[in-house]
């Protein structure tokens, strides 16, 4: 039988690059799979047919994450619809970069609402639900550990953010059995990560002189919201091809 099967997910950012693959990750490996999209309402509904094409159940939910009631809404409407929440994948993230003399106040705001404290509501509103087993996992980011280039502090601030929640996190759910994790992928080619001229540089500082696939860090976000991954808590897991190497 498959690895997640009779289990129920809830994506959030859904609808495009690395959220996308896990969506379809998850439901290839068994579970029912619930996630939101913001803007992209089009791919959203052609990966519900996709999924629904291939015998899987999937449901797209419009819930922007600078709302905090809207996140912790598509978490009660992921049990309403399904019954309970068994996983949890935080990967809706913004990408706004300024060098810090031009970076508007605003921008640091949203970004902190979508990249942090939407993190926090959906998974207070997942913990309330979860039962033993249960697995919450975050999509960080590698400029956690190494900024690399200018104009990238706030985002590095927020991703630092969730590297830390998650920590605090895995000690509140602990003992109730259930992981939180962060994932902290390297550059991967994505819409966010999609400049030509970036990707000639950044593949020279990749081990594997190559951009990652959203499929490869779908895999990683698989295995540990799989039962095989059990014993793994509080953690940030890089995933990057060699880009801190
Ligand atoms: P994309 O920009 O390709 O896709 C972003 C996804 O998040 C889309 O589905 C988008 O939905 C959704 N999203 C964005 N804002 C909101 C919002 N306010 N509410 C709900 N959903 C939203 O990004 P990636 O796939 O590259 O990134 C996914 C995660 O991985 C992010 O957290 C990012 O920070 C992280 N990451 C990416 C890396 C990379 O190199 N690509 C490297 C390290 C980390 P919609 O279009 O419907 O609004």
């Amino acid at each position: 039988s498959q690895p997640l099967s009779g289990k129920i997910a809830l994506v959030t950012g859904g609808s495009r690059g690395i959220g996308a693959a896990i969506v379809r990750r998850l439901s290839s490996d068994g579970a029912t799979v619930a996630f939101t999209y913001a803007a992209s309402g089009d791919r959203a509904k052609a990966i519900v047919e996709d999924i629904d094409a291939k015998g899987g159940k999937a449901l797209a939910i419009n819930a922007d994450s600078a709302d905090p009631k809207a996140v912790q809404d598509a978490v009660e409407q992921t049990i309403s619809a399904f019954g309970t929440i068994d996983i949890l994948v935080n990967s809706a993230g913004i990408l706004l970069l300024n060098p810090v003399e031009d970076f508007p106040l605003e921008d640091f705001d949203r970004m902190f609402a979508v990249n942090v404290r939407a993190v926090f509501a959906g998974t207070q509103a997942a913990a309330r639900h979860m039962k033993a087993g249960g697995r919450i996992i975050t999509i960080g980011s590698i400029v956690a550990e190494r900024s690399g280039f200018p104009t990238s502090s706030v985002y590095a601030m927020t991703k630092g953010a969730v590297a830390a929640m998650t920590r605090g996190l895995a000690r509140d759910l602990g003992p109730r059995g259930i992981t939180v994790n962060n994932i902290q992928p390297g550059p991967t080619a994505t819409d966010m990560n999609s400049n030509e001229a970036s990707h000639e540089i950044l593949k020279q500082l990749m081990a594997l002189g190559r951009m990652g696939e959203d499929k490869e860090i779908a895999s990683f976000a698989a295995y540990l919201a799989s039962p095989e991954a059990s014993f793994i808590t509080g953690a940030s897991l890089t995933i990057d091809g060699g880009y801190l190497a």
